[in-house]
């Protein structure tokens, strides 16, 4: 609840302030910010862009049930669509939840009911984008503290919940060891549909699958202090891997 003020509060100030760029330039001038069409990570079941502009009512509903604190409220510094929720993958990505409980709050249409389940999420699609940060590919061992990050993020948050203690209890067992953090925390029912490590000179690599949702969580918990892993927000594996769309 304090996160969303928080959330909202800023929404405020931004929005105060664009209001004012307007009326300085006698209402001829628009804020840079608002042109920016940077594209997000969008909730689970998130309509078109363009739709889910139109739509969303910007009410904070899908943020209050998430139990992983993944999704925000955008900002004026964010560029368009201010006010409405999306996902920074590296800082907390979607987790998959099993009745997808932020479609089911949203009273607008903005997020699509007929996203019932983990399957039928389709927010984009992860890529190996630096291979050559991949800790994997150099059998560099996951280093001590990889997870500071992560705990810090979610010791932030005003009502920690036991999904967030068991997920970091899960991603702390990787210390030390060959990292397949990408592969084996990634949180869909079937998680060798969407991705694997396979073998890559003298170590291994993740390989991405048409099974992926684009949920983002290899690229929040990638331990190289740049993500190796991220997600293309709205691609699809045949956009990305077959019909080579990068963006
Ligand atoms: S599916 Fe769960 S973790 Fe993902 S955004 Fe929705 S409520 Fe949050
Ligand atoms: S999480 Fe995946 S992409 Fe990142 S270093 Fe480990 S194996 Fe490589
Ligand atoms: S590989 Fe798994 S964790 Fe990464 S975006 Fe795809 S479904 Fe999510």
């Amino acid at each position: 609840m304090a996160r969303i003020k928080n959330d909202r509060r800023t929404f405020i100030k931004f929005s105060t302030l664009g209001i004012l760029a307007v009326a300085l330039g006698g209402g001829i001038v628009i804020s840079p910010y608002a042109l920016q069409a940077e594209m997000r990570l969008r909730p689970p079941g998130a309509v078109s862009e363009k739709d889910f502009l139109a739509l969303c009512i910007k009410c904070g509903q899908c943020l209050q049930v998430c139990p992983y604190h993944s999704i925000k409220l955008a900002d004026m510094a964010k560029g368009h669509g201010i006010g409405t929720p999306y996902i920074d993958a590296r800082e907390r990505g979607c987790y998959a939840c099993t009745a997808v409980p932020c479609v089911l709050a949203c009273p607008s249409g903005a997020l699509d009911h007929a996203c019932e389940k983990p399957e039928d999420i389709k927010m984009g699609i992860a890529v190996l984008e630096f291979p050559n940060k991949c800790i994997a590919m150099t059998n560099t061992p996951v280093p001590v503290g990889h997870s500071k990050r992560i705990h810090d993020f979610t010791n932030a948050q005003m009502n920690v919940t036991q999904l967030e203690r068991d997920m970091l209890a899960k991603l702390d067992e990787f210390e030390g060891k060959q990292c397949t953090i990408c592969a084996d925390m990634c949180p869909i029912p079937n998680p060798l549909s969407a991705i694997a490590m396979i073998r890559e000179g003298n170590g291994k690599k993740p390989e991405v699958y048409e099974g992926c949702i684009g949920c983002g969580a290899c690229e929040e918990l990638c331990p190289a202090n740049e993500a190796a892993i991220v997600i293309k927000p709205r691609l699809s594996y045949e956009d990305y891997y077959i019909k080579g769309i990068k963006s």
